[in-house]
């Protein structure tokens, strides 16, 4: 019994460096205090098991502190996405039932009349690193006169004692595709699944004792968040970065030896893009692993990234409802290009038709799955909303997909995104795919438009690189070589700047609302 205690690791911190953000380090020692202490203050301040502290914080260590803080007394952290305006903001507070907010000053400045009374509001002053990032004026960083400030509240507790509480998982609010964001709460795990989910993520993070790494990622989004939660009490060096900028990567791997990073697509296209004297000012032999998920990789991006920095480019497929279901390694990407992987140990993934029906590999159709010792989640206040995602047990992310002979699994799009034209499906991400690697592309968006004819016509959005331009025609004509022509895009435009999500997604719902418009 004891000994089953005194192995509980959840919290413990084996953090050997620390943690380090811009020009701070916070050692292990100092961590895992501070962690006690906090969460003595939300004791302090009433929160229980079950309650829900949010988090309104860009990247940086009262993040990790409240979040841990919070899970080590059997509460929910709730990250706010810090995109969202006064009335979203508003709505997760009031639908999580908050009872605290740790927020950084800047965040809050702007969103005055979004906490809900009776909400305790703690601000945190926004560090030097988070100003330059994100340009924000000194006025705004510094906490409102008579705030509660964080550290102070900190140094005014005694650090906890005592095993931690089981833990739960943070509650992370997914936009979904329309209406309100939807609290993904998660049942708080069993000690035997506990050690499973640990054993899982650190499969498809790559952990192992020693590790060096980074998150880049905005923290509040569900799949840097469970990165980061981790990798902030088991990794040797973490370093908490408070946006992406490729060069800055760069570095960090160089001087810190980093050995593990977590990325988005995105992200390599923006490492890639770097000038190559850039690129080779920096050593990167340190990387032993690199993971990314969120968002369709292109293979010619992939294959760029492998090339690059050789075989250590793994991936993973899941979503915030699902966690990470499907994994893939470099080499088994390499023999089977395109694919996201296999089902990892413990995972059921099926290909479903229409009525419900598994399908054979080879066909396609939505997927559906669930990991067996994940504990399940519930829409937090909407349960009747889980219905939706779910068939006999399995849940669907809404991606649409198949297996191989071999069993790997490949996604094809995203249900919502799929386009009927004329009655044919059509997948934008096959075309997005073969846009992105056209000669000075940027960036793109394929989407459905109204037409008259087909009912759906497509629409390319093509961001060039700087300093070129693009033409509409030769962009049809392109790839008019490399697609069925029900496939090339009836209507091309050139934009100078297209919005992507933190997690790589590109702004699909806004680029396409205007055209929707009127349309009915
Ligand atoms: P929101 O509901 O907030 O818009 P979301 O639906 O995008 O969020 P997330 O949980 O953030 O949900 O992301 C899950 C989705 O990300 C998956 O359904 C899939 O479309 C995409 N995705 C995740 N990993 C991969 C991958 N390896 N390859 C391709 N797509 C991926």
């Amino acid at each position: 019994m004891g000994k089953a205690t005194s192995e509980r690791c959840e919290d413990s911190v084996s953090l050997t460096n620390g943690i380090l953000s811009g020009e701070r380090l916070l050692g292990p020692a100092a961590f895992d205090e501070r962690l006690r202490r906090a969460a003595s203050a939300f004791a302090a301040l009433g929160v229980r098991r079950d309650d829900c502290v949010a988090v309104l914080l860009r990247n940086d260590f009262p993040f990790l502190e409240a979040s841990l803080a919070a899970q080590r007394l059997g509460a929910y952290a709730v990250p706010v996405n810090w995109h969202f305006k006064a009335e979203e903001v508003h709505y997760v507070l009031t639908d999580s039932g908050a009872k605290v907010l740790v927020a950084h000053a800047d965040l809050l400045a702007g969103l005055r009349g979004a906490v809900p009374a009776g909400v305790t509001v703690i601000e945190v002053p926004t560090p030097p690193e988070i100003v330059q990032a994100y340009r924000v004026t000194p006025e705004a960083a510094r906490p409102a006169p008579g705030a509660r400030i964080w550290d102070e509240l900190i140094a005014a507790h005694p650090p906890q004692d005592g095993p931690p509480a089981p833990a739960s998982d943070s509650m992370v609010y997914t936009s979904g595709t329309t209406g309100h964001p939807k609290g993904v709460r998660r049942k708080p795990a069993t000690e035997e699944e506990r050690i499973k989910v640990e054993e899982m993520r650190n499969l498809v993070y790559g952990f192992r004792p020693g590790m060096r790494t980074a998150i880049a990622a905005p923290m509040y989004h569900s799949a840097p968040n469970a990165f980061s939660l981790r990798a902030a009490r088991l990794a040797e060096l973490f370093i908490v970065m408070p946006r992406f900028d490729p060069e800055a990567v760069l570095a960090a791997i160089d001087k810190e030896k980093l050995t593990h990073l977590w990325l988005v697509p995105t992200m390599f296209v923006r490492l890639l893009k770097l000038p190559a004297e850039v690129r080779a000012r920096y050593d990167v032999s340190s990387l032993q692993f690199i993971i990314h998920a969120g968002a369709p990789c292109p293979p010619d991006v992939k294959e760029a990234m492998i090339g690059w920095v050789g075989p250590i480019v793994h991936e993973y497929y899941g979503g915030t409802e699902s966690g990470p279901v499907v994994f893939c390694t470099s080499a088994e990407w390499l023999a089977h290009r395109g694919t996201v992987g296999k089902p990892i140990p413990g995972s059921h993934v099926e290909v479903q038709d229409d009525n419900g029906n598994e399908l054979p590999a080879g066909q396609q159709g939505e997927i559906f799955m669930r990991i067996s010792y994940y504990p399940d989640f519930t829409y937090h206040n909407l349960p009747e909303k889980r219905r939706e995602i779910d068939r006999k047990g399995l849940i669907t992310c809404g991606d649409v997909g198949y297996f191989d002979e071999d069993g790997f699994l490949y996604i094809r799009d995203r249900k919502r995104d799929m386009v009927i034209s004329g009655g044919v499906n059509i997948y934008p991400a096959e075309i997005e795919s073969v846009l992105a690697a056209l000669d000075g592309v940027r960036d793109c968006a394929v989407f459905g438009i109204p037409d008259a004819e087909y009912g759906e016509a497509l629409m390319a959005l093509v961001q060039p690189l700087e300093g070129r331009t693009l033409a509409p025609e030769a962009i049809r004509a392109e790839l008019r070589q490399h697609l069925a022509d029900y496939k090339v895009p009836k209507h091309v435009e050139v934009r100078q700047e297209l919005p992507r999500e933190d997690s790589g997604k590109i702004f699909k719902r806004v680029l396409r609302e205007p055209y929707w418009q009127g349309a009915g």
